[in-house]
């Protein structure tokens, strides 16, 4: 099983053209829906009474609950953003913990063996409280955003010395390394002694560093993008998702994963919220991917 450690929210999220109050989000959410139309998927995370009862149904029917919690003295994470008009800019508005603010983390006892970890974005120091309780050898990946690089920054360093895989976009990178260059940056990283970075470019796809080499991959030529939150989430899921299937971390299946993470980011730009991810086949993906290879490769 993938265990998938992140937030649980609802999410306001305004583009030009549509704002949708209070839909299902979070970076466990996005990741472990998309990861576990690969493989099985559990995840850690809490919500509060407000949480409604069709998206506790869709975690229901998709992924395994033993280290859910709903807590129904509190409210759920919530998190309110704004697109520009080209849908590449996200501002952030309001980021509410609420129920995370002092949450402490449990894994159950089964989890706690699984070789195959996700700590999506959330506070590095749960991220670490996750880390704990694992027991070794296993395989970590994580992703941040700029709240905790700007709130946590230490911590979040000593989450990434403590990770196998990373997962950052452009401007992640810059802010925490401090510097112009994603190039700098990411090799700035890889001495932290982690195995991968994988830098998230959104419409410009996604480049792969490992210490022997660079692999780059467009995005999929989407005709249709509605709200980009949570693709690079998706991105993690399908990235992760593909790799535990073949529990290989070689050469070719870190590729080919990579290639995986950019068809998952462009289903789930095509709809509001996680809707796309919830009505997707793991046929369709397939088909993508072949799709998306014959326009890369030749
Ligand atoms: P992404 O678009 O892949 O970066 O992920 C977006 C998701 O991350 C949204 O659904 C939010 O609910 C969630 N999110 C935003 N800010 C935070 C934060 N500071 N900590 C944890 N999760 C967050």
């Amino acid at each position: 099983m993938i265990v998938s450690f992140g937030s649980i929210a609802l999410d306001t999220t305004r583009t030009p053209t549509l704002i949708r109050k209070d839909i299902l989000g979070g970076s466990c959410t996005y990741f472990s829906l998309a990861s576990s139309l690969f493989f099985k998927t559990g995840i850690v995370g809490i919500v509060g009474s407000d949480f409604p009862e069709n998206y506790l149904e869709i975690f229901r029917n998709r992924l395994d609950l033993s280290g859910f919690k709903i807590e129904k003295s509190k409210k759920t994470f919530k998190y309110d953003s704004s697109f520009g008009n080209d849908l590449s800019i996200r501002t952030t508005n309001i980021t509410e913990l609420n129920v995370y603010k002092d949450y402490n983390p449990v894994l159950p006892y089964k989890y706690r063996k699984e070789k195959y970890i996700y700590l999506g974005n959330i506070d590095p120091k749960q991220q670490l409280q996750v880390i704990d309780q694992l027991e070794k050898p296993c395989y970590i990946f994580m992703d941040t955003i700029d709240y905790w690089i700007k709130t946590e920054r230490s911590k979040v360093y000593e989450v990434i010395q403590r990770v196998n895989g990373l997962f950052l976009n452009e401007e992640e990178i810059k802010l925490l390394c401090e510097t112009k260059s994603i190039l700098k940056g990411a090799y700035k990283l890889l001495d932290l002694n982690i195995d991968l970075l994988v830098v998230k470019r959104g419409a410009k796809g996604a480049v792969m560093f490992t210490k022997d080499y660079i692999f780059i991959n467009p995005s999929y030529l989407n005709t249709e993008v509605v709200d980009p939150t949570g693709a690079g989430d998706s991105f993690a899921g399908g990235f992760v998702g593909h790799l535990v299937k073949k529990d290989k971390i070689d050469d070719k299946t870190l590729k080919e994963s990579l290639i995986y993470g950019n068809v998952l980011g462009s289903f789930a730009i095509e709809r509001f919220g996680p809707e796309r991810l919830v009505s997707l086949s793991l046929n369709e993906i397939y088909e993508r991917y072949r799709k998306h290879c014959s326009m890369v490769f030749f």
